[in-house]
């Protein structure tokens, strides 16, 4: 006795259990299976340095036309590959930025000319919405991708700088970024350079205000930082060197009364009497700070 059609082949179906699936079985693992089939090939492909495009739709329309998946379903298993795969690459260990060109190459496929989508069954759902929503997903991972990795490389610099700062304090033999004869300082010869940080800037304590009597009473003087000068500020074993275009300077660092860390660079109030706050610009206030303080101890 015939108890109704099979949901996927149209066939009619003879078994009970069959008839509580409204499919047959085979057809309906056939159909469970293919859809696996396109989620993987999709996030293989995506894997692969350099995928064909032309071999994936192929492969993916064979599986979807010869196992009952409807074309209207290809483009939500594609959108699962694509995530599945970058899911898998933002998730892995040695996720590099070649990585995330890799994928964005990828990515093209996703608008090739309307006309060319068109020949291919699979392409012909493919909505402006679907596209959109792929590009935001593959935007919003390529941007995790990226702060993964400069966090990563900000936690590889600080291991580097840590090592650099415990051999300072174990007296030991620095390595400097580059060659005492390649800055523009000219260093004593009881010092070794310890470290460089070109592209600086050179900020003054100014006076903004002057301290003055009003109606209300004295108003004390305001002070702001103004920036003097871009150069390169050099640390030795003995001084704090700036040499910018305008200015340049040296200072030794028992000088110094007090140093400030600031996220991008260091403070600075020499002893001397009306001795204005100067300001270094590094890029690394961290790092800066731990080598001038480490570095004072020891001169
Ligand atoms: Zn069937």
């Amino acid at each position: 006795m015939k108890l109704g059609d099979c949901h996927y082949c149209g066939e009619p179906i003879y078994f009970v259990l069959d008839r509580l699936l409204g499919a047959h079985e085979d057809c309906r693992s056939r159909y469970i299976r293919a859809r696996g089939q396109i989620v993987d090939a999709v996030s293989t492909a995506a894997s692969t340095s350099d995928p064909s495009i032309k071999l994936l739709k192929d492969k993916v329309t064979t599986i979807a036309d010869s196992n009952y998946v409807h074309k209207s379903e290809v483009i939500p298993l594609i959108l699962e590959g694509w995530e599945a795969a970058i899911e898998k690459a933002v998730t892995e260990k040695d996720f590099a930025d070649q990585t995330v060109a890799k994928f964005l190459s990828f990515s093209e496929f996703r608008f090739l000319p309307k006309k060319k989508m068109s020949n291919s069954a699979c392409w012909s759902n493919y909505s402006e919405k679907r596209r959109e929503q792929l590009v935001e997903v593959t935007e919003r991972k390529r941007l995790q991708a990226q702060e993964i990795a400069q966090r990563k490389a900000q936690r590889k610099r600080r291991k580097v700088q840590q090592r650099i700062i415990d051999d300072i304090r174990n007296g030991l033999r620095i390595e400097p970024n580059v060659a005492m004869d390649n800055t523009p300082i000219n260093f004593q010869k009881s010092e070794s350079l310890i470290w460089i940080f070109p592209e600086s800037e050179y900020l003054k304590e100014v006076v903004v205000q002057r301290r003055r009597h009003s109606k209300w009473g004295v108003i004390p003087t305001i002070f702001g930082m103004e920036s003097i000068d871009r150069g390169t500020v050099g640390l030795t074993t003995k001084h704090i060197y700036f040499v910018g275009g305008k200015e340049r300077f040296r200072i030794r660092y028992d000088r110094v009364v007090s140093f400030v860390e600031y996220n991008d660079g260091l403070g600075l109030t020499r002893g001397a009497e009306k001795a204005r706050h100067q300001m270094l610009v590094t890029g690394d206030g961290w790092f800066t700070y731990q080598l001038v303080t480490n570095l004072a101890k020891l001169a």
